[in-house]
C-alpha cells in the first residue's frame, strides 16, 4: 500500500478535486477536458470559452482549474476568435454602459502606464471642451507605476469613487468624469486578473489585451486611442511586443464594431519633468493652460488628434491638432478640468494656490559635464516610490507630495554641478533608500546624444 503525503498548503484528496461538468448547449462537459484541449493546442469553440469564463465567475470552477486554463493560454495563445469569445465573457460578467441617448460622440483612452504619464488628465478635459464626451474609468499605481486615481486624490477633496449612475450624470452635464475602476464592470476580469497575478500569467499578451479591451467595451465608448509604452518602464519592454499588443488590442475593439487607434509611445524615460501625484497634477494644470513640457503636450496632441478624427468621421488631422492646440492655449481645456475638479468634490482654489509641498527636498547635481542620454525611467520610478509616491504592497496609502522634478530632458548638455532633478519627501529618511535608484538612472555621455523618439509607430 502506498503512503499519502501532504505538503504544508497542498492538499490534495479525491473529496476535494473538482470533477463537476458544466453544460454547454444543454450537454454536460468537463473543464478538464476543456482544459487538455487548449493545453494540447486545439481550438476551443466560443461556447466553450464563455462556460469557462462564467463557470469561474460563479464559483463553479475552481482556482486550480481556471489556473491551468491560463497556463495552457500562456503557452499556447489564443485564436482571434477564441480571443473575441473571451473578451466577449469578461464583458458579459458585469455591467455594460450604454451612452446612446446622448447627443455627442463617447470617447475613451488607455495607457498601459508608466513613469510620469499624466496624459488622461490633459486628454480627458481636452476632448469635453472639444464636444466629445469622455467617461474615464481609471486604476491606481502599483509598484514603480503611477496611476490616475492617485493623482487625482492629491487635490483636496476630489472623489474618485463614484457610483456608476452619479459619473453618467455628471458626463451628461459637463462632458467627462475620471472615475476608479468599479467591480460593476467585468467582475470577471477582476477575479482573473487576481489569480494571473500570483500565477505567473500576466505577461500574456492575449490576457493583457482581453483584460485592457474588455473594460472599454464594458464602458461603452464608440472611439478608443490606446497608449502602448515601451522601454524599461513599461510592461513591454521590446517594439516587438508592444506591436503585437497593440495590434492585438485594435484588432479587438474592431471586433466590437469600436473605432481603435494605438499608439506606441516611449518609456525609456519618464514622460514630461514631474514624477509623483501631486507634482503631476501641478504639470498636467500647467499644460491645460498651454505651457508644460513639450513632451507631454506633444503625445496629449497626437492622442487627442486621433480621438476627434475618429469621432468626426474625418481624416484632417492638421485641423483637428490645431483646434485642441487652440483649446489648450484659450485656457478651454483648463476650465473643463476645473468644473470636473468641482464637480467631484475638490477645492480648484488648491490649484491656484498650489497644492501642498513635501517637507523635505534635496536637489541632485550633475557629477560630470557631459550630455544628458537619458533618465532611465525604471529607476526613476522606483526612486519615486521609495520617496513614497507609490506603493510598496497593495492597501498602502501613497504620500501626495513625493516624487521627483527633473530638471534636465535627454539630449541636453550637462555642466559639473549643475541640477539634475530634485526629490521630495515628508519623510527625511526615504532620501537614501531612494539615492541609489537616482544613481542608477542618470545616463551622461561623453558626446551629443541624438533626441529620442517619442511615438514609434501608429496601429490603426
Ligand atoms: N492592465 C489590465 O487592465 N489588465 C492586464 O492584464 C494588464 C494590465
Amino acid at each position: 500500500m502506498g503512503h499519502v503525503i501532504t505538503l504544508p498548503g497542498i492538499f490534495m484528496c479525491g473529496a476535494g478535486i473538482n470533477r463537476k461538468k458544466i453544460k454547454i448547449k444543454g450537454e454536460a462537459v468537463s473543464p478538464l477536458n476543456l482544459i487538455i484541449k487548449k493545453r494540447d493546442g486545439r481550438e476551443l469553440m466560443p461556447d466553450e470559452i464563455e462556460r469557462i469564463v462564467s463557470g469561474f465567475n460563479r464559483g463553479l470552477i475552481p482556482d486550480y482549474q481556471m489556473t491551468a486554463f491560463l497556463m495552457a493560454v500562456y503557452y499556447r495563445g489564443l485564436t482571434p476568435g477564441e480571443l473575441t469569445a473571451y473578451t466577449k465573457a469578461l464583458v458579459a460578467s458585469g455591467r455594460t454602459l450604454n451612452w446612446n441617448y446622448l447627443s455627442g460622440m463617447v470617447a475613451d483612452k488607455h495607457s498601459s502606464g508608466g513613469v510620469g504619464d499624466k496624459t488622461t488628465l490633459v486628454v480627458a478635459p481636452l476632448m469635453a471642451a472639444s464636444g466629445i464626451y469622455m467617461p474615464k474609468m481609471s486604476g491606481r499605481g502599483l509598484g514603480f507605476t503611477g496611476g490616475t486615481i492617485d493623482k487625482l486624490e492629491s487635490i483636496p477633496g476630489f472623489n474618485t469613487e463614484l457610483s456608476l449612475s452619479k459619473m453618467q450624470s455628471q458626463v451628461e452635464r459637463i462632458g467627462l468624469a475620471v472615475v476608479s475602476q468599479t467591480a460593476e464592470l467585468t467582475p470577471a476580469d477582476g477575479r482573473i486578473y487576481a489569480l494571473r497575478d500570483v500565477t505567473a500569467t500576466v505577461d500574456s499578451i492575449p490576457l493583457i489585451a482581453g483584460s485592457i479591451m474588455s473594460k472599454k467595451i464594458a464602458g461603452g465608448a464608440s472611439c478608443i486611442v490606446l497608449d502602448v509604452k515601451v522601454g524599461s518602464g513599461a510592461f513591454m519592454r521590446s517594439l516587438t511586443d508592444a506591436a503585437a499588443l497593440a495590434e492585438t488590442m485594435v484588432s479587438l475593439g474592431q471586433a466590437f464594431g469600436r473605432r481603435v487607434k494605438a499608439l506606441i509611445t516611449d518609456m525609456d524615460q519618464p514622460l514630461g519633468r514631474a514624477i509623483g501625484n501631486s507634482l503631476e497634477i501641478e504639470e498636467a494644470v500647467s499644460t491645460l493652460q498651454g505651457e508644460g513640457p513639450d513632451d507631454l503636450k506633444e503625445l496629449a496632441l497626437a492622442l487627442g488628434t486621433h480621438l476627434l478624427c475618429d469621432a468626426e468621421n474625418n481624416d484632417d488631422a492638421e485641423a483637428a491638432r490645431s483646434r485642441l492646440r487652440h483649446l489648450l492655449d484659450s485656457g478651454d481645456a483648463y476650465e473643463k478640468f476645473l468644473q470636473m475638479v468641482e464637480a467631484q468634490g475638490g477645492d480648484p482654489r488648491s490649484l491656484e494656490k498650489g497644492l501642498e509641498p513635501a517637507r523635505f527636498q534635496r536637489e541632485i547635481r550633475a557629477g560630470q559635464m557631459g550630455y544628458l542620454q537619458k533618465f532611465d525611467a525604471l529607476h526613476i520610478g522606483r526612486a519615486a516610490a521609495l520617496l513614497g509616491s507609490g506603493r510598496q504592497r497593495k492597501g498602502d496609502t501613497p504620500d501626495r507630495s513625493a516624487g521627483i522634478y527633473l530638471h534636465a530632458q535627454s539630449g541636453d548638455k550637462v555642466e559639473e554641478g549643475m541640477p539634475l532633478m530634485t526629490l521630495y519627501t515628508d519623510r527625511e529618511e526615504r532620501i537614501a533608500a531612494a539615492l541609489e535608484e537616482v544613481h542608477r538612472a542618470v545616463r551622461i555621455a561623453t558626446d551629443p546624444v541624438p533626441p529620442r523618439p517619442l511615438i514609434h509607430d501608429t496601429v490603426s
